[in-house]
């Protein structure tokens, strides 16, 4: 038995089979490559669902954590800390707001942004107790906690989860009228995700994004923009709402927050917004702990500079421009996405996406199938060029374009 069959093997036995992860075992990473227990390196074009932007071991934030750790790496909100103050006011003018609500997974900040809106509903807007809803896109992700599934239309997210949470309305994604359709006086928010990653990278159509924010504001709704995949600079932009130069009410950000080293997650709102909350009716042990503080901080620092906006926009249209070539060739059916950030629509003919998957580890490149048929494409921001090509290389091999 091989190193990678012996972990597998275990891994198998002694872990519950929720995922079905492509056969290799990393045991380091830098930059944008991985290298597996045998000695194999591989590209990474996943990027850990987006959560590692800025690449693997990313010296910034090693060192931000590493310096963090020397000194205090928890205090929960039972006290104050020397960073906490500093990463609020950072990321709340990052997203143009005035407050922060932190927590750890990207799961609990979609809870965190369902349970404010449903009290701000109560206590600002004066909709009736126990009748607030929610409005939600068909094919959403949003996470994985009993609440969140019960408004997935994912069957396998779903079944056997019951009974489900009540409150939530499903409506086509990127269907306007449908939307407004939904809105009636007892709507608290719309909640969507800007674009849909788990569901193959959808850009809803152009006006989609302004067209919710003209309704939300004129029906007294709040928008609540899930950019936990889609923000801090895979796009391009900041937020993959700036494209349409649109600014929701709630910013729901996680993933490359915690630049890949630690679970950071937050909402970001007004003080309108945020402000319904007193002390002991939300919160989280490890939510806003100094070591996440630092590391987002250094985030935050990183993402102001534009420098990997601007690369997420040249490599993106790189990226776009090369994939767009392999359209109607036969084993590619369609690619969607912005930025660096790609899903691609494999033929049935030239097998799943997992098959893809398989046939593109064995050239040394790591990618993840969704939804049977397609695959993501999302590398670290910090790919260089050559690295990139050279993963574009493998992908036209491997679909024998
Ligand atoms: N929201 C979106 C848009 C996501 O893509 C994800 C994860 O993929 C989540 C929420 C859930 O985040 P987490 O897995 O950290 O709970």
């Amino acid at each position: 038995m091989t190193s990678t069959e012996r972990s597998i093997a275990a891994a198998e036995a002694h872990s519950a089979h929720n995922y079905h992860p492509l056969p290799v075992v990393v045991a380091y990473a830098e930059g944008a490559w991985m290298t597996d227990v045998e000695g194999r390196r591989y590209l990474d074009m996943l990027a850990g669902y987006s959560a590692l932007n800025f690449g693997h071991g990313n010296r910034r934030l090693i060192n931000a954590a590493k310096a963090q750790l020397d000194r205090v790496t928890l205090t929960s909100r039972a006290f104050h800390h020397d960073r906490f103050a500093e990463f609020c006011t950072e990321l709340a003018a990052l997203c143009g707001k005035d407050m922060v609500l932190p927590m750890n997974t990207g799961a609990e900040a979609v809870e965190t942004a369902v349970k404010t809106a449903r009290k701000w509903g109560y206590k600002v807007k004066g909709v009736p107790d126990g009748r607030a809803k929610i409005v939600v896109a068909g094919n959403n992700f949003h996470g994985r906690t009993t609440t969140i599934i019960s408004f997935s239309t994912d069957e396998e997210a779903r079944a056997d989860y019951g009974p489900y949470t009540p409150g939530f309305e499903i409506v086509p994604y990127g269907d306007l009228a449908a939307l407004e359709e939904a809105v009636d006086d007892h709507t608290v928010a719309v909640l969507l995700e800007p674009i849909q990653g788990e569901a193959g990278v959808l850009v809803p159509p152009a006006g989609y994004l302004p067209g919710v924010r003209r309704l939300t504001a004129e029906r007294g709704v709040l928008f609540i923009a899930d950019e936990i995949q889609s923000g801090l600079g895979r796009t391009g932009r900041t937020f993959a709402c700036d494209h349409e130069d649109v600014v929701p009410d709630m910013y729901v950000l996680g993933k490359a927050l915690g630049g890949g080293v630690v679970p950071v997650s937050a909402v970001v709102a007004s003080r309108e917004v945020l402000g319904v909350y007193r002390p002991g009716e939300h919160g989280s042990t490890f939510g806003g702990n100094p070591l996440a503080c630092a590391v987002a901080l250094e985030v935050i620092t990183m993402l102001k500079s534009g420098e990997f906006q601007q690369r997420a926009t040249e490599l993106g249209e790189h990226l776009h421009q090369e994939l767009g070539l392999l359209v109607g060739g036969g084993a590619v059916e369609a690619v969607r996405g912005r930025g660096l950030w790609a899903g691609i629509d494999i033929a049935p003919s030239h097998g799943t996406g997992r098959q893809i998957s398989e046939r593109l580890m064995e050239r040394r490149v790591l990618v993840k199938d969704t939804h049977g048929s397609t695959i993501r494409i999302a590398p670290p921001l910090v790919i260089s060029k050559e690295d990139l090509d050279w993963g574009l290389d493998q992908l036209r091999a491997v679909l024998g374009s």
